[in-house]
């Protein structure tokens, strides 16, 4: 006789680990499968295995960063806000603080103190883990959930949760086998796009700026339906291609742009946001300041010396020479440059690269209250596997214990 549990929780990541917690805490006899040989794989590698676990937004404004599809994640939220949380590892012994006022990791600045709080709790209630398990099917009966499939057996329960994460990151189990599961019983997934990556550029001048950090970039989309797309942050160019934080964010809209068009057009603020008056007026100052100024030490009182000079070469102009020596429509040229920057993206590196999945199953089949699905009675979702991405800055670990939480209580 296969063995029978109160819930069984597919995958052993953040959304799913506190799903065990919440539910095993009710009294809930829980067992957890996960396909790797160990519990976390991603919440470990989270931020440079730093974990950003969340930030300060209040919820209101957490859930606009989703997009129109955040509205879902009210009641979650409402359950297991941001304080919730830290309140949450306070209570597991795992203090948490915010160094710049907004991202908030543990004290330890270290992942794995988050995990093994987790694994620990799990533990202490009793929870079942079975590691290098892998579901390849859930069980209906009539139209109610009755177990779960692996290649080691069947285990029997009325209420099972899909925790499987999105597909980025593959190596750390997030293969996009929930989409599988869900869609063998009825559900339908939204289109799968990797995002929260570098992009790549035709441009090969980027490659000779690799050396500096750009201060708060703002990142427009150039294509007419398209210029509300945007973000702002520091930027890093590659050997490539363009990365840092504003990328990440950025990338998120980009790459359902390119499945459509083969290079996205984009321009690139690199002055922190100056516009063409203050821009003018700047390099006016400056010359004023020092005459002696050339061309390329003038850009270099807004940007770096290697972009400076590659916004030279793409300007035509003389970089030794002065600024007032240049003819009318070079200087006009740079001012343009320095205003906004275009670039081509035409690829990435897929989900491989990919932190974060665009899509995944579709919220309307989804009960936003329970996180039951509407299709068949016991199934439950949580985390990434859900429609809902958020930009990188904690938003993601924040919905994947919040949906955690709420899945966890309504079974
Ligand atoms: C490198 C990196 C850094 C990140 N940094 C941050 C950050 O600092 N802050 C932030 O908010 N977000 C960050 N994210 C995003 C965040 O980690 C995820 O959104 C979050 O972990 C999703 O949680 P989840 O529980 O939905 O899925 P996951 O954490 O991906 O867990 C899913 C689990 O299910 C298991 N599984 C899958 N299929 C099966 C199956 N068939 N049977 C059994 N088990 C299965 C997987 O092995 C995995 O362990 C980062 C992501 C990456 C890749």
């Amino acid at each position: 006789m296969p063995a029978s549990y109160d819930l069984i929780i597919i995958g052993a990541g953040a959304s799913g680990m506190m799903a065990a917690i919440v539910a095993a805490r009710g009294g809930q006899r829980v067992l957890v499968l996960e396909k790797l040989s160990r519990c976390g794989a991603k919440l470990q590698a989270t931020c440079g295995g730093r974990c950003n676990l969340t930030n300060r937004l209040d919820n209101k404004t957490l859930m606009e960063r989703f997009g129109k599809q955040g509205r879902f994640m009210e009641r979650a939220l409402e359950r297991f806000d941001a304080e919730a949380l830290t309140q949450f590892f306070r209570e597991l012994g795992v203090e948490t603080h915010a160094p710049d006022g907004f991202h908030v990791f543990p004290v330890s600045h270290k992942s794995e103190t988050i995990l093994r709080a987790m694994e620990e709790e799990m533990a202490r209630l009793g929870v079942t883990v079975h590691t290098g398990e892998s579901v390849a099917k859930i069980l209906v009966g009539d139209t109610a959930v009755a177990g779960v499939q692996t290649a080691g057996g069947t285990y029997l329960s009325r209420r099972v949760l899909i925790a499987t994460g999105g597909r980025g990151y593959p190596q750390l189990g997030s293969e996009g086998d929930g989409y599988g599961l869900a869609e063998a019983l009825g559900h339908t997934t939204a289109p799968l796009y990797p995002a929260m990556m570098p992009l790549r550029t035709a441009e090969t001048w980027v490659a000779d700026c690799r050396a500096d950090t750009l201060p708060r970039v703002t990142l427009r989309v150039d294509l007419k339906k398209h210029r509300r797309l945007h973000a702002t942050g520091d930027l890093i160019f590659t050997k490539n291609g363009i990365r840092g934080p504003v990328v990440l964010d950025f990338s998120r809209e980009i790459t359902p742009l390119l499945s459509r068009y083969e290079t996205v057009p984009i321009l690139a603020q690199l002055t922190g946001g100056k516009n063409e008056e203050e821009i003018r007026r700047h390099l006016k100052e400056a010359r004023e300041t020092n005459p002696q100024h050339t061309t390329l030490s003038l850009l270099m009182t807004l940007l770096p010396e290697s972009v400076s000079r590659a916004l030279c070469g793409l300007a035509g102009a003389d970089p030794s020479l002065a600024f007032g020596k240049l003819s009318g429509r070079v200087r006009d040229h740079l001012i343009r440059l320095l205003v906004a920057t275009p670039l081509s993206i035409i690829g990435h590196d897929g989900f491989a690269k990919a932190m974060i999945t665009r899509g995944g199953i579709h919220l309307k089949e989804v009960d936003p209250k329970t996180l039951e699905s509407k299709k068949i009675k016991g199934l439950y979702f949580a985390g990434e596997v859900l429609d809902l991405d958020g930009p990188c800055g904690g938003y993601n670990l924040q919905w994947a214990f919040a949906s955690g939480v709420l899945a966890g209580e309504g079974v």
